[in-house]
């Protein structure tokens, strides 16, 4: 069993699941199902949420922290966290815009969606007394929300995952400030603790084909009771899910990317996309951005010219904080999790899932399946069920091998602009 490897584990996991959802369906083994099977797959939720604070701590303090010098690197660091921010922001618009039009989570019948909302009406009526609270207090309130008063008590809920996320970016940048003979030290810990937190990641990742199994299992005995033709349903639901989430990544790769390419660089698109596929197929392989690292560093360099002091800053804090992807997935995600739940956004919830994707991207670690864990602070900001990340895991892994080749190519595209103003091409010898 060792020998296989873990996405394919998953895999048959998915399939498992599925199978013993429909033996359990047509045997009428629910209760079983649910005293004997679920629990695990509950332990797997709660594995991942254990680990969302430390992680985003950890892994925001040792990125931010990468960027060194401040002041040799403020006006790369300026530019390059501006084109992060911005290409993030432009895929969670695109990703927001298909599943508000495409609307997946509407493939479930309205007595499904009643039902299941009504299931978590726990956390529909904590959301209604969040916004009563927030109806009286000041429109400001969402920004001084953001800022703890007590990181520790902060770190007690998942729930206060964006003022965690203020405190380690605060964290990250007074590291870089202090004199490095007391700096270095504390930066040396912090990456060591990411290390270890990335193995306890790898660790639950060993549990996940179980735990996919179980909460498949549940998942088809608690949605399609004795009838197993709702089974399908939510299999269809889940396709056209799957859809709206490529189809968004492949607009970030086919129009956002080639015109970005297109009005700041000299480098025509197919000259790039030539140079970095060595890296997409590692992205595609590994699920994860930062075992990439290497062939992006070596492709952009070797193959695009790129200078090394340009890309050794760029792509190293854009593996940990710019995940184009991830953010895509997350408001792809967020939205058909609320649709499914028959939880209506307003405005406001869009804007926020805006901000909070945005964030909770640039603080997944750059390993697979972390943007299913901070994927929670997304859904804890629109008053959606944590739970609901039952609904999509079992399917996450080919998303996440998909979302982590638009994390990469959104790394290479800001490195290749970056290099476009800072002179930082050399010539190398062209691709056939
Ligand atoms: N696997 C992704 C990466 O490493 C992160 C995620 O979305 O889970 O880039």
């Amino acid at each position: 069993m060792k020998k296989i490897p873990l996405h394919i584990r998953i895999f048959i996991g998915m399939l498992l699941g599925i199978l013993l959802g429909i033996i359990s369906i047509v045997f009428h083994l629910g209760p079983f199902i649910t005293n004997w099977i679920k629990p695990f797959g509950t332990i797997f939720i709660n594995l991942l949420k254990l680990i969302a604070i430390p992680l985003i701590l950890v892994s925001l303090i040792s990125g931010v922290s990468n960027l060194k010098d401040i002041s040799k690197l403020s006006r790369i660091g300026g530019k390059t966290m501006a084109l992060y921010l911005i290409t993030t922001v432009i895929a969670i618009a695109i990703g927001l815009i298909a599943v508000n039009t495409i609307k997946p989570g509407n493939f479930l019948s309205k007595e499904k969606q009643v039902e299941l909302s009504s299931k978590y009406a726990q956390d529909a009526n904590l959301k209604v007394s969040d916004a009563q609270k927030l109806k009286q207090s000041g429109p400001l309130q969402v920004i001084v929300d953001i800022v703890p008063d007590n990181i520790f008590g902060s770190m007690g809920s998942n729930r206060n995952m964006l003022q965690v996320i203020f405190f380690s970016i605060l964290f990250g940048i007074a590291l870089i400030m202090v004199p490095e003979a007391k700096g270095i030290p504390v930066k040396n810990f912090f990456d060591g603790v990411n290390e270890v937190i990335l193995k306890i990641v790898d660790i639950v990742m060993h549990y996940a084909p179980v735990g996919v199994l179980a909460l498949l299992t549940a998942l088809m005995v608690d949605f399609a009771g004795d009838d197993p033709k709702q089974a399908l349903e939510l299999f269809s639901a889940l396709g056209v899910y799957a859809f709206t989430v490529l189809l968004s990544l492949a607009l970030m790769i086919l129009l956002v990317y080639p015109l970005a390419m297109r009005l700041f660089t000299h480098i025509s698109y197919k000259q790039f996309l030539k140079a970095i596929m060595p890296a997409q197929i590692m992205a595609f392989s590994t699920s994860s951005s930062a075992a990439t690292l290497p062939v992006t560093m070596e492709c952009v360099e070797k193959n695009l010219g790129v200078k090394e002091e340009v890309s050794s800053f760029v792509l190293p804090l854009g593996a940990t904080i710019n995940m184009d992807g991830t953010s895509i997935h997350q408001a792809v995600t967020a939205v058909f999790i609320a649709q499914a739940f028959g939880h209506d956004l307003t405005l406001v919830d869009q804007l926020t899932i805006i901000l909070t994707a945005t964030l909770s991207s640039i603080g997944a670690a750059a390993v697979p399946s972390a943007g299913l864990i901070t994927l929670v602070i997304v859904l804890g900001a629109i008053g959606v069920s944590p739970e609901g990340l039952a609904l999509i895991i079992a399917i996450d892994r080919p998303l996440d091998m998909c979302r982590t080749i638009v994390n990469i190519t959104g790394d290479a595209v800001v490195t290749s602009m970056v290099a476009t103003t800072e002179n930082g091409f050399q010539k190398v010898e062209p691709l056939n």
